[in-house]
């Protein structure tokens, strides 16, 4: 059993899109890691129709960006978030809050994940504020329209979307 197997242990799961993954990200999975025993970075594979990046390319470069983090691991998964993490025995599910804006869907998925799994808690982190403004969002349109999205995401995603799709122009 999972539950048996973790027993004491702090093991957290990290849910999101990471389309692609950004410092944002990067600074919540490393604040995350601190504080757990184990963190599994969770790409969800059944919400987006038409990502930029497909599960592979994302799990590979985030597994790349934290091949130095000895307690992170990197999955996927589809279906509900609860029915995963009872596979891999968390009892955290980690997010992270930028702006006020994100709290009220944020609090609406907390509280129907407790009601679906009351053993779980889910923990809020905030990112540093220089990371508060980094959306992966953001980060499409401004490579979309040209911008230089260097200082918001890891290097090798920097790399990807340039090999991907050439200088955005
Ligand atoms: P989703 O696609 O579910 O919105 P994302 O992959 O964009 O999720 O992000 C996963 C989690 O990381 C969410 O809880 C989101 O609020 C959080 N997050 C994303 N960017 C930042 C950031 N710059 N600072 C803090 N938290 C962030």
């Amino acid at each position: 059993m999972a539950d048996l197997q973790n027993a004491g242990r702090l093991v957290a799961i990290y849910p999101g899109s990471f389309d692609p993954l950004t410092n944002g990200h990067l600074d919540i999975i490393s604040r995350g890691s601190r504080l757990t025993d184990s963190l599994v970075v969770a790409v969800l594979s059944n919400t987006q129709k038409q990502p930029l990046f497909s599960v592979a390319e994302r799990l590979e470069m985030i597994r790349e960006t934290t091949a130095q983090m000895p307690n992170v691991a990197v999955d996927s998964f589809s279906g509900l978030l609860v029915d995963y993490a009872a596979t891999r025995g968390a009892n955290i599910v980690l997010r992270g809050i930028r702006a006020i804006s994100d709290y009220e869907t944020e609090l609406q998925m907390a509280l129907l994940n407790r009601r679906l799994w009351p053993e779980t808690e889910t923990v809020f982190l905030m990112a540093g504020e220089e990371f508060s403004f980094i959306s992966s969002r953001m980060v499409k349109e401004i490579f979309k329209l040209g911008g230089d999205v260097s200082s918001f995401v890891p290097a090798i995603v920097a790399e990807r979307l340039r090999a991907k799709f050439g200088s955005a122009e």
